[in-house]
């Protein structure tokens, strides 16, 4: 019965991200069954989800052919050590199918469970290549403010979202933070282009005042920041900023745990929509479009061939999980990627992609949107209290969280970050469900800027 589950749930189940204080008051939705487009709550409601679960169904809910393929490696063989001498068949076929999907001098995979361990093992991976080159005090890691790349103890120090670390402390000895690209609130007067040279110029002078290439090792981003706002950087900055990164000899990490895997229309964004050849992508989410947690680190021959050498002192190269590498994970990865393969799942986000970003759009004409930005099938609604100066509304207003709200009454899930509205859906949502959702998301503003007023 769904309220003993209730009950249960908020006895003993301390959930992630979570502001207890609302959610013992309110509660929350449990959700029992998924299908398609759908998810279903246990009081027999129905609700498109306009965020692929959190960035990541990307095949869509309930496919029994995903069920099938992880049971049957259950029964064949579950699990058993990936250490040393000892390997199993899906994870390398997994390793091999993405290095044939990667950029071409991506070619060596390092498994994890999730993004924030893909994210925190490349740190140690990067310190561990330096060090074997002799380079012991390039330590320094550059990420951007805003950005998003987890919560293990070094990869929310990488995070640039503030509150994400309020109350926690930081590995900040060596993590720095450089500005983000917003080319919404970017300085008054400055165009999208002077923009980037400010951005690209800013990054250098850090680099510099770091210490340059003697101590900074890599710099982290996502090709368009996911929790930090959808932020879509201006033309080119992606390139220039990886060829900073090589004027320095610092490793260029490309964080595509949301990107990945047919969100902006192809496996891979760095190279196919930003034209760069990072030399570590991670990747996660929809590697199994999250029907079993799974990580990529996909490394450059380069930092391959650096870690797998005779090392210095004797070092061996000691990090990993038990479960890098879980056979029934890689199998359902393979499968996911077998079926964005046969279904052209790439295809239809460059096709209804464009669709969505412009009826989206649409919306600019009601009273509290400012901006409506991002990219094919990862999108972002930024409400304001005044276009023309874009203030805010005060953070009690919780006009996010209205507008999601108001949404879910419609049926539809979208989710609310502050005074941002994120749209990351399954990959396979059609014309007519774009006509659908953007029907709700007028219907759910106007209501929320009706209850504004009053
Ligand atoms: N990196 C990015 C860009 C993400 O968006 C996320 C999660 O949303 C992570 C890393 C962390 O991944 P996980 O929650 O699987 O640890």
């Amino acid at each position: 019965d769904i309220n003993k589950l209730w009950e249960q749930d908020k006895a003993h189940f301390v959930h992630p991200f979570t502001d207890f204080s609302v959610f013992h008051e309110e509660g929350c939705d449990i959700i029992t069954e998924s299908r398609g487009e759908y998810v279903f709550d246990g009081k027999g409601n129905q609700y498109l989800d306009g965020i692929a679960g959190l960035w990541c169904v990307n095949i869509g809910h309930g496919r029994r052919e995903m069920g099938q393929v992880m049971a049957e490696q259950a029964e064949r063989m579950a699990y058993y050590s990936p250490f040393n001498n000892l390997s199993n068949v899906p994870a390398t076929q997994l390793a091999a199918k993405l290095a044939e999907l990667a950029p071409a001098n991506l070619n060596h995979v390092f498994y994890s469970c999730g993004g924030s361990v893909a994210n925190d093992t490349t740190i140690r991976i990067i310190h561990y290549y330096f060090n074997q080159l002799g380079k012991q005090d390039k330590k320094i890691i550059i990420s951007r403010d805003n950005g998003y790349h987890g919560t293990t103890y070094v990869s929310a120090t990488l995070t640039g979202i503030e509150c994400n670390n309020w109350g926690f402390d930081t590995a900040h000895q060596f993590v720095h933070h450089v500005k983000e690209a917003n080319c919404y609130r970017r300085p008054e007067g400055m165009s999208e282009a002077e923009y980037c040279d400010y951005l690209v110029e800013d990054f250098e002078n850090s680099i510099r005042e770091l210490g340059g290439e003697e101590k900074v090792a890599a710099f982290i981003a996502e090709p368009i920041m996911g929790a930090g706002g959808v932020l879509v950087a201006p033309e080119g900055y992606h390139r220039r900023m990886y060829d900073i990164c090589k004027k320095y000899g610092m490793l260029y990490i490309s964080d595509e745990v949301v990107t990945a895997f047919g969100r902006l229309g192809h496996f891979f964004a760095s190279e196919d929509v930003f034209g760069i050849q990072p030399d570590i992508i991670n990747c996660a989410k929809g590697l199994t479009s999250g029907y079993i947690p799974l990580g990529a680190t996909l490394l450059s021959d380069e930092i391959y061939e650096v870690i797998s050498k005779p090392q210095r002192d004797g070092a061996v190269f000691s990090t990993g999980y038990t479960y890098s590498g879980h056979p029934v994970a890689c199998a359902a990865a393979l499968k996911n990627i077998e079926i964005m393969e046969r279904e052209n799942i790439c295809g239809n986000v460059r096709e209804v992609g464009p669709y969505l970003e412009q009826q989206l759009a649409t919306l600019k004409d009601l009273p509290i949107v400012g901006d409506v930005r991002g990219s094919h099938f990862m999108m972002c609604i930024e409400s304001v209290a005044d276009k023309e100066t874009k203030a805010l509304l005060p953070l009690e207003a919780n006009v996010g969280k209205r507008i999601a709200e108001q949404c879910q009454k419609r049926g539809l899930i979208v989710r609310p970050i502050a005074h941002l509205n994120v749209l990351s859906p399954p990959l396979i949502w059609t014309r007519d469900t774009v006509d659908q959702v953007v029907g709700i998301l007028r219907q759910s503003i106007l209501a929320t800027v009706e209850s504004l007023i009053e």
